[in-house]
This record gives C-alpha cells, sequence and structure tokens, in this order.
C-alpha cells in the first residue's frame, strides 16, 4: 500500500494550472516565477565552477564560501549572528529546508502549528513524518494573526510552529505585534517556530522584514529559512539554507544529508557571489514589484475584486464574490479558457477547501505583461 499522505494527494495547483494555461496560451499569474532571470553575475560564476570544477560532492552542510556568506547577510540585514561553521546548512531550495526542519523537530504523534491559508508543501511533508498538523486560520478582509487563534491550536504535543512570513499566499508581512504574539504564545514551551522567510527581501511600502529571531530571546528557538531563487529570481536553481542555534542546526543537518545529501557546488558558488556582490538586485525588484502590484490593485478593484492589503512576496489576494457565483476553482479554470489569464483559487490552500471565494495574483512578472493580462481581464469583463 501506497504511503496514504501521498497516495491521497492531487497534482500540485501550481503545476495544475501552468499545464492548463500553456494549453490555452493564457498569461501565467498562477504560479510564482518571475519572467526574468536575476544577475548575470551569478549565472557567470556558477558556469565557471561548472566547466573548472570541482563538481564532485560539496560538503553535506554546504560549501564554506556560502555558508559564511549566508551567516554574513543574516548579520548585515538583521545584526543575526549565526556561526557558518555549524549554525547554517545549505539546502536545496527553501523546500527542501522546510521538510528538513519538519522531519528534524517532530515526529509521530508530535503536533506543528501551521498558518492557514499553508503553502501546499508544508501539511504533506509534516503528515509525512507522522506528526499532527493544526492550524491557525486566518480570515478576510486582512489576513491578520491573533494571539488567541495561536494559542488555541497550540497543547502540551506542540513540538514546532511553521511561520512564513512574508507570507505566501496571503501577501502578509506579520507586523511586529503580530509576532510579539507569537513570541508570547510559545514562552515558556519548548516549542520550535520554524520561519519560512524566502521572501524576506520582497516587503513594500518602505517597510523593513522583521526575522521572528530578532524578537527578544526568540533566536534560540528559531530555524530561519531563506532562498536564493527568491533573492535572485533564479527560482529554478534550488539553493536556500537554514540558520539557527547549533543545537537545533545539527538536526536539522541530518535530515538534509538523507535527503538530498548536499546540493549542486557551481549553484552555491553563485548563490555566495550574489550575496557578496548583488544585494542592490532584490531591493530593486523590490521596487519594480511593487509598482505592478499597485497597478494590479488599482484595476482589479475597478473590475470588482475585493483586493487584499498586500505587503510583500510574489502576491496578490482577492476576493471574487462580486463577479461571480462560482468557487474560486471554477473560476480560474473559466479564466485561462475564456479570458486567456491564469491564476491560483486560494481555497486550494486550506484543508477544509473554504474560504472558496478567493483567488491569488502572481505579479513577478515584467509590468508590461502585467498591464497586458489586466487588459484582457477588462476585455473579458466588460462583455
Ligand atoms: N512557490 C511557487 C508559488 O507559490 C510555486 C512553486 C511550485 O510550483 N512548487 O507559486
Amino acid at each position: 500500500m501506497p504511503n496514504p499522505v501521498f497516495a491521497s494527494l492531487p497534482t500540485s495547483i501550481f503545476q495544475h494550472m501552468t499545464v492548463l494555461a500553456q494549453k490555452h496560451e493564457a498569461i501565467n499569474l498562477g504560479q510564482g516565477f518571475p519572467d526574468q532571470d536575476g544577475p548575470l553575475s551569478l549565472r557567470e560564476v556558477a558556469a565557471k565552477q561548472l566547466l573548472d570544477g570541482p563538481n564532485q560532492y560539496p560538503p553535506s552542510k554546504g560549501m564554506a564560501v556560502l555558508r559564511q556568506a549566508v551567516s554574513a547577510h543574516a548579520a548585515q540585514f538583521y545584526g543575526l549572528t549565526y556561526d557558518p561553521e555549524d549554525e547554517v546548512v545549505i539546502t536545496s531550495g527553501g523546500t527542501e529546508a522546510i521538510t528538513g526542519a519538519l522531519m528534524a523537530m517532530a515526529g509521530v504523534g508530535d503536533e506543528v502549528v501551521m498558518i492557514e491559508p499553508t503553502y501546499d508543501s508544508y501539511r504533506p511533508m509534516a503528515e509525512a513524518a507522522g506528526a499532527v498538523v493544526k492550524a491557525v486560520k486566518l480570515a478576510a478582509p486582512g489576513w491578520r494573526l491573533t494571539e488567541e487563534a495561536l494559542r488555541a491550536a497550540i497543547t502540551q504535543k506542540t513540538r514546532a510552529i511553521l511561520i512564513n512570513s512574508p507570507h505566501n499566499p496571503a501577501g502578509r508581512a506579520f507586523s511586529r505585534e503580530e509576532l510579539e504574539a507569537l513570541a508570547r504564545a510559545v514562552s515558556g514551551t519548548d516549542i520550535v517556530v520554524v520561519c519560512d522567510e524566502v521572501y524576506e527581501h520582497l516587503v513594500y511600502d518602505g517597510a523593513a522584514h522583521i526575522p521572528l529571531a530578532t524578537l527578544p530571546g526568540l533566536r534560540g528557538r528559531c530555524l530561519k529559512i531563506g532562498s536564493a531563487g527568491k533573492i535572485f529570481s533564479l527560482t529554478g536553481w534550488k539553493v536556500g539554507w537554514v540558520c539557527g542555534p547549533r543545537e537545533l542546526v545539527s538536526v536539522v543537518t541530518k535530515a538534509h544529508q538523507f535527503i538530498t545529501f548536499t546540493t549542486s557546488p557551481a549553484l552555491q558558488a553563485g548563490v555566495a557571489y550574489g550575496l557578496m556582490h548583488e544585494m542592490d538586485y532584490p531591493l530593486q525588484l523590490a521596487r519594480r514589484l511593487q509598482t505592478n502590484r499597485d497597478i494590479l490593485a488599482a484595476r482589479l478593484t475597478k473590475l470588482g475584486f475585493d483586493v487584499q492589503p498586500c505587503e510583500g512576496t510574489y502576491f496578490l489576494t482577492a476576493g471574487i464574490s462580486k463577479l461571480t457565483n462560482e468557487k474560486d476553482f471554477a473560476f480560474c479554470e473559466r479564466l485561462i479558457r475564456e479570458a486567456g489569464v491564469a491564476l491560483i483559487p486560494l481555497s486550494a490552500f486550506f484543508k477544509s477547501g473554504t474560504p472558496d471565494t478567493f483567488v491569488r495574483f502572481a505579479f513577478c512578472k515584467q509590468q508590461a505583461l502585467i498591464e497586458q493580462s489586466l487588459e484582457r481581464l477588462e476585455k473579458y469583463f466588460k462583455k
């Protein structure tokens, strides 16, 4: 008998909508990937390393040059210090980092608290490890996190909380007050917080990303996850990392050594170069994406979408109740076929399948493509 956790899963919603978008030649604002590759210099460094080698297994915990660069990045941006020797582990992308952190922190019968809407990989990987997922459901309008909801989900069995900020798909960057509420909810427990912060440099309106680990007393229980794919618009590279106290990182490193063991040396070298020399790139990207967000928000609102606040990430969410009686999934499939624009139904990120009246727009695209997709939607809804 195959493992029911995976056997019962549908194909990922991103894959489903992307395949449909390709079939109907729709503009893909569904799956979140940039339509322009990040800096040439990183790719040149990686290409050179690929040609010159070495091309054999790097150390399982990651190449020293990249661990040092990740450590320096955390110090430079947040004043967080992680020893590159044993407080940083390089993974094959943020997704592997999350899996490794979950497997390292929770096993059979343990509980893991997750924020709903929940990014699609989280729940199955915790469940595959034998853990039980307790959801803290955010609600529109606003998708705000409360201490009350967190406390209601935490029990004696809670081993870990997985928090994603800036949050995919909600587009929230949790405020200091919300993070403080989380800090209060875990104080006095030994709960570890897995912090998926892959969108750390995509925070808008002049706000700064707040890593949970920077709150007083929190560093020691936080596993902080980052992703080069998101920082440098190279999502196919699959280079990520976990930083945290050595007692926790050592266990994540053991999980990692048997999930992928290591990740491509050429790409690690490219990312190390980027973290040292190209940190202007994500700052400029954030400016461009903020413009896209604003254009999208204004014109979608005019069309009747109930646009929710978006403070970070590649994603904007909007309610569709004024536009249709359909559920979000049917609405998205219709838009692909009839309007030529692909989105993601938000119900895919809720265990119960509700709410089912919201969609997610990925705006990590060139402005012209965002405008073209809006023209298609405007034409379609005027009919
Ligand atoms: N992170 C991407 C998104 O949210 C999807 C990546 C994937 O397809 N697995 O759109």
